[in-house]
């Protein structure tokens, strides 16, 4: 299937061969290569454009059932093929198997969430300033989308962006992440399998400061909606050339507490599972954990097992493995870079802090789960994205105290609490200045309800309604009514 893809760019609904340069795309488990993809020209990016475009008007005009039908057959087509979808991903970001697949069926779910959002697009009617008039609000949508996505979640990212512009009644371009092409571009295989009419969907390739920069600045596109790091982020925010409507997903550094009511073991696993997964690869991963003194080491011992117990290999060849390979070699300095920097400021090792030994993890961007404790805000673990399978741990004194260090960050995507006594729930609840808050769980971001980041984490929402009410302009009518003749 990869062979397939391989320098292929979708546009106005037809494969075409990619002009431009070639880059290699890597099995970041092995470092092999797996194909390669085409540099898209410029000539290639505006005809994208050109096609979305064409294809706007028709799509927009559809009966929303029309559109919500074509989301179902997306939904159906990737669920049908999730085996061989995940397998695409896996090759390509490193991730187990079962996990992929897991991200695909998510991916399918958000088709079918979209899908039927999609028939419940209703305006409002706002009574009038005067008697003889009155107003209605209703939603169109805002036209072409740009589409720029990372390659943490290859599928997921690149969905709701797409489900909710297609719902709307956009039309988009995709730019997917050079290290993880090949996931939208199987994306596309399934558009065409469900027979999404020709221009609605296009999948361009190159790197983002050439390809994605260019969709920015491309006046033909009406709103971007880029996931990925802060400092890319600012960049498109400050380089557009046009007034257009922009959602930045960006990153995050995220705080968990642990007060002396949690119940202990649960946090322990919350904080593993969402501190390792996907190798700590997730905008939303902890980042830091902040313990209430009396039960510190209990919980530092605790999650030192935990973390050793979690399985690590080739996701390929072992499917059911907690971890696989980190997406590539960049991710993989910058933790051992933070974890340099912990030590060296006096930081306590837990556990990890090296690759895997073996043959298996030879090649491949491999680590252990690290945790470091008696961490302070000096180091960049408790301070920066890591992106990476390292969590830093501090004890605290007093809510305040927690509430504060949790808060002393540029960021403000997702946090985490767990606690038993509902007036501590609701104290930090309130107080803590994130987009997202899990009580007692750690995922932060479901389908239903909207998602997106405060401060330098970013502007807008993904999930839920709000997601949706992004590829919307308002539109006000103000109707004026005479008496009528002959009355
Ligand atoms: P980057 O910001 O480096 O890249 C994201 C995307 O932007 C890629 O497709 C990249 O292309 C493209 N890009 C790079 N430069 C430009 C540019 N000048 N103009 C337009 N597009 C550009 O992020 P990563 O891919 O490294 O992803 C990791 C980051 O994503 C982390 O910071 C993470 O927190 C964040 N993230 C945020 C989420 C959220 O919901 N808030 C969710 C998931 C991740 P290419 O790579 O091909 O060069």
């Amino acid at each position: 299937m990869i062979s397939e893809l391989s320098g292929k760019l979708f546009i106005g609904g037809g494969w075409k061969t990619g002009v431009g340069a070639r880059i290699a795309v890597l099995n970041p488990a092995t470092g092999e290569s797996i194909g390669e993809i085409a540099a898209s020209t410029a000539d290639e990016i505006n005809e994208a454009v050109a096609a979305a475009r064409a294809a706007f008007r028709g799509w927009a005009d559809l009966p929303a059932k029309a559109r919500s039908g074509a989301l179902h057959r997306l939904g159906d087509a990737i669920a049908a093929d999730a085996d061989g979808m995940a397998r695409i991903m896996t090759m390509e970001q490193g991730k187990p198997l079962n996990e992929a697949r897991g991200e695909i069926l998510k991916l399918a779910e958000a088709c079918h969430f979209y899908a039927e959002e999609a028939v419940r697009v209703h305006g409002e009617i706002v009574p009038g300033d005067t008697t003889d008039h009155h107003s209605l609000v209703i939603r169109e949508p805002i036209g072409v989308v740009g589409a720029i996505t990372p390659w943490n979640y290859p599928a997921e990212l690149v969905g709701w962006k797409l489900c909710a512009s297609l719902a709307a009644g956009c039309t988009i371009v995709i730019k997917p992440a050079d290290l993880t092409p090949f996931t939208a571009l199987a994306i596309a295989r399934k558009v065409e399998e469900a027979k999404i009419p020709a221009g609605v969907v296009n999948v361009i390739t190159g790197p983002g400061s050439v390809v994605g920069q260019a969709l920015v600045e491309h006046p033909g596109v009406d709103k971007i909606a880029f996931t990925g790091s802060s400092s890319v982020g600012l960049r498109i925010q400050q380089s557009a050339t046009t007034v257009k409507r922009m959602s930045l997903e960006l990153g995050g550094n995220c705080p968990m507490i642990v007060t002396e009511s949690a119940d202990l073991d649960a946090a322990v696993k919350g904080a593993v599972r969402r501190s390792f997964r996907n190798m700590g690869q997730i905008c939303i991963a902890i980042n830091r954990v902040y313990v209430a003194r009396p039960i510190y080491e209990a919980f530092l011992a605790k999650v030192k097992v935990a973390a050793e117990a979690l399985t690590i290999g080739n996701g390929l060849d072992k499917p059911d493995a907690d971890l696989g390979a980190m997406a590539s070699a960049d991710p993989l300095a910058k933790t051992k870079e933070h974890l340099g920097d912990a030590l060296a400021k006096g930081a306590r090792l837990v556990t990890g802090g090296a690759a895997p030994e073996g043959e298996a993890f030879a090649r491949g961007h491999f680590f252990r789960p690290t945790v470091v404790a008696d961490c302070t805000h000096a180091m960049k673990v408790m301070s920066e994205e890591t992106f990476g399978p390292l969590l830093g741990v501090a004890p605290y004194d007093g809510l305040d105290e927690a509430i504060a260090r949790a808060n002393d960050t540029p960021y403000g995507l997702a946090s985490y609490v767990y606690a038993k006594d509902m007036d501590e729930v609701r104290y930090l609840t309130t107080r803590l200045d994130y987009g997202n808050v899990a009580v007692n769980n750690v995922d932060a971001g479901v389908m239903n309800a909207p998602y997106g980041g405060r401060k330098q984490s970013g502007v807008g929402y993904e999930h839920g309604r709000e997601g949706m009410l992004e590829y919307f302009n308002f539109k006000h009518i103000r109707i004026r009514h005479d008496e009528p003749k002959g009355r």
